[in-house]
């Protein structure tokens, strides 16, 4: 018997993460005021638990402190990700979906989860588990308490859908019957009810694909939109009913106006919005999430040439409508859609809207301001504050003059626990 119980412990000590007893302080020569947009040189964070206790130039030194002491380096609020597909690797999405069973799926998404960490990334939305149904909701309880290494998670597990829309296996031999990455719903009344059973199994958020099988014609970019205003106006009010939010990957008009006239919570990859809709977003802050990532890594990895001039010329149309969108002052959350290209490389999320027309401020304010808003922890995490969780990485250089030393960073802690030093 006592046997037994210390081989528990000891199983317990090996495999769950926990925090130290003892307050730590960071020092760095650089720390990120998100808010202001300014450095504070030196910079330090006093960690209490799991939250940070105190910021400045120079913070308290409590009895049985641990410094460290990192240099050359800017500490910065652990990073959002606010379009993650943890349960996606790279090569051909449909047959990943098809061959590949849910737990060989769910123990490739922990490992994935591990790798956003460890890249600096301590707060993400998965936006879909594309088939793998609620097992999303698995990896984050195991994060969640200790079990697994991960950024805090939020989870929608699959999309929804129409019959014959985005994602319901198309292209397969119809006898075959493959079942489909997303769940169905026809009507305003089967919406709600799949959020029901979705809520049911674990869902955080509700993601809802609202245009599907997109092209560009005669120079325009086109999608037909998946669901009416009021269909989506009720997913959104049964979702507010249980406090959650609704989220739409939508890439043209009318769907995204939709969208906006039924108060969604963001407009994921958003390539072309209409006046009225960016009117509406600026109005009701639904957030725009371009991920220009994923658009750049198919571009560079097409099967064909036929299939890459497709990537560019959305691209180009992308590109050119987002520097619209900035003008306008669209409210702008990062997310990469990580997934279908390596875990632990969706910094360059942050790089690329920098090199497409946003200052590096406002990025990083767009990135972890919006992005704990739209993540439900407003006032909790993207910012060094203060009672805010000890979210925290240390990044070389300056990030307001070159955003990219966010894809190299060299010191990790969530919630109080150093996972990389
Ligand atoms: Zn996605």
């Amino acid at each position: 018997m006592k046997r037994l119980s210390i081989a528990a412990v000891l199983l317990f000590a090996s495999f769950s993460i926990a925090q130290t007893d003892h307050p730590i302080v960071l020092h760095a020569a650089r720390l990120l005021d998100v808010k202001s947009g300014k450095l504070i040189k030196p910079g330090e964070v006093l960690v209490e638990g799991d939250r940070i206790a105190e910021v400045g130039t120079s913070v308290a030194r409590p009895k049985g402190v641990e410094v460290i002491d990192l240099g050359d380096r800017t500490l910065v609020p652990g990073l959002i990700d606010a379009h993650i597909h943890l349960f996606l690797h790279p090569g051909a999405e449909d047959l990943q979906t098809v061959q590949e069973s849910v737990p060989q799926r769910t123990i490739t998404a922990t490992v994935a989860a591990r790798e956003d960490l460890m890249a600096g990334f301590t707060a993400e939305r998965d936006m879909g588990s594309e088939g793998a149904g609620s097992a999303d909701s698995a990896v984050r309880n195991a994060i969640d308490s200790g079990q697994v290494p991960g950024p805090r998670l939020r989870v929608s597990g699959n999309a929804i859908s129409i019959l014959s829309g985005h994602e319901d296996a198309l292209g397969y031999n119809p006898a075959q019957k493959v079942i489909p990455n997303s769940d169905q719903a026809n009507s305003a009344d089967e919406l709600v009810a799949v959020e029901r059973a979705q809520f049911k199994e674990g869902a955080d958020f509700i993601k809802i694909y609202q245009t599907g099988h997109d092209e560009v014609v005669n120079g325009r970019f086109t999608s037909p939109f998946q669901y009416t205003e009021p269909q989506l106006e009720a997913a959104v009010k049964e979702a507010a009913r249980v406090g959650r939010k609704v989220a739409v990957h939508a890439t043209a008009e009318p769907g995204e106006l939709y969208a906006a006239q039924a108060g969604v919570a963001s407009i994921d990859h958003a390539n072309v919005l209409g006046d009225e809709t960016i009117r509406l977003m600026k109005e009701k802050q639904i957030f725009a999430v371009p991920t220009f990532t994923i658009f750049e890594y198919f571009a560079g990895h097409a099967a064909s040439p036929a299939a890459e001039k497709r990537e560019r010329d959305m691209l180009a149309i992308k590109l050119a409508d987002f520097k619209r969108q900035v003008a306008a002052g669209v409210p702008f959350a990062v997310g990469s859609d990580v997934g279908p290209f390596p875990h632990g490389t969706q910094a360059r999320e942050y790089t690329l809207m920098v090199k497409n027309g946003m200052t590096p401020a406002a990025v990083l304010q767009a990135g972890l301001i919006n992005g704990a808003k739209l993540l439900g922890w407003e006032g909790q995490i993207g910012s060094l504050e203060k009672g805010y969780f000890a979210d925290i990485v240390a990044v070389p250089g300056d990030p307001l003059s070159d955003i990219s030393v966010l894809e190299h960073v060299a010191f990790v802690m969530k919630a109080g626990v150093v996972y990389k030093k």
